[in-house]
């Protein structure tokens, strides 16, 4: 038959799932809405540090992992139970210190 194609080592996915932005920029890896916090009290009057969170999943990663960085310094990649495990214990922290 003679169908020749090149192909790209980094094919954008077919189909997305129902969490991914759509807006892969000509990456293969699926990305969310990015989330971010700002940490006031590591804040001084000339920066404000900010939390970023996301979830990805590039080609080669089994199932979505959550982002962590500051400013643009990557902190933590966590599971998605991991990543529960840990609002669990913010939240716990937050309610210690009386804001629940
Ligand atoms: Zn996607």
């Amino acid at each position: 038959m003679g169908t020749s194609r090149s192909v790209s080592p980094t094919p954008p996915p077919a189909t997305c799932p129902a969490w991914c932005a759509g807006d892969h920029d000509g990456e293969a890896r699926h990305l969310a809405e990015l989330l971010d916090v700002t940490v006031t009290a590591d804040g001084t009057a000339a920066h404000t540090p900010r939390l970023y969170l996301d979830l990805r999943q590039g080609p080669d990663d089994a199932r979505p992992l959550i982002h962590m960085e500051v400013d643009e310094q990557p902190v933590a990649r966590l599971l998605p139970g991991e990543a529960v495990e840990l609002a669990r214990a913010l939240l716990e922290l937050a309610r210690l210190a009386g804001e629940l």
